[in-house]
């Protein structure tokens, strides 16, 4: 994490932005609790998983004061077991999906903070919706109570050379400043959630203000092997 760190107060520096304009996420999925306890004392407070029913098992497990970020696509039969868990949905992409986490958070009484998904690239295997779709969507979903849009999110495409995907994170920042300037109710656009570990300097650099690292952080995910049987040590990845 300390790499991470370094790297994070560089790209701040060099986009001339306070490092408290960004924040980071640890992406833990697939990783053993033990792993996300060592972060967790090297001062990380925000993770991120992609499934919920992990998310949920990892909840108990550990500090209260840790802020859970979904960041995988959810289905609309999960969304009962995540509302009032997390700090931050990233992955709203449809009305319907939205639908449910507000009458769920209806339901319990629990505001929940939203971001959509936009797949900015267009790339056929990926979730969100497509940029020129979004602001409709932005406008339906802030009629429903209990949910709060907080900004926009995209996982960009993976590339050998980072700054291939400025673009991408360019038309995402474009975006949300068009949003903000309709001043629509109930929508807020302060968090931009872009860059990943293979380009999370450039998406600084281009405005984002959360970036979701989880390879830079934990090593590689081993999805061949069960997590107990990971011999993973944090010292190893350089926590
Ligand atoms: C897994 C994941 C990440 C982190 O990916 P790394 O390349 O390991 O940093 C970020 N965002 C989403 C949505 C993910 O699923």
């Amino acid at each position: 994490m300390a790499l991470v760190e370094q790297n994070i107060e560089d790209a701040c520096r060099k986009a001339g932005r306070k490092r408290q304009e960004v924040s980071l996420i640890a992406v833990s999925k697939t990783m053993p609790v033990s792993l996300l306890k060592e972060a967790y004392d090297a001062g990380a407070r925000d993770f991120g998983e992609n499934k919920v029913q992990e998310l949920l098992d990892k909840i108990p497990q550990l500090p209260k004061d840790i802020r859970w970020h979904l960041i995988g696509h959810l289905q609309r039969n999960k969304v009962k077991s995540i509302v009032g868990k997390t700090a931050l949905i990233h992955s709203v992409d449809s009305l319907r999906l939205a639908e449910e986490i507000s009458r769920e958070a209806v339901k319990q009484q629990v505001d929940t903070d939203i971001l959509i998904e936009v797949n900015v690239a267009e790339e056929e295997s990926k979730f969100g919706v497509h940029l020129p779709d979004a602001l409709a969507l932005v406008q339906q979903i802030a009629l429903l109570p209990g949910v709060h849009i907080q900004g926009l999110m995209t996982v960009a495409p993976y590339v050998e050379n980072e700054e291939e995907n400025s673009i991408i994170f360019r038309k995402l920042k474009e975006l949300s400043v068009d949003i903000a300037k309709k001043n629509i109710d109930n929508v807020n656009m302060n968090i931009l959630s872009m860059g990943m570990t293979g380009d999370y300097m450039t998406a600084i650099r281009e405005g984002a203000t959360c970036v979701r690292v989880g390879t830079g952080i934990f090593g590689r995910r081993d999805y061949t092997k069960r997590q107990s049987e990971q011999p993973q040590t944090a010292e190893r990845h350089g926590i």
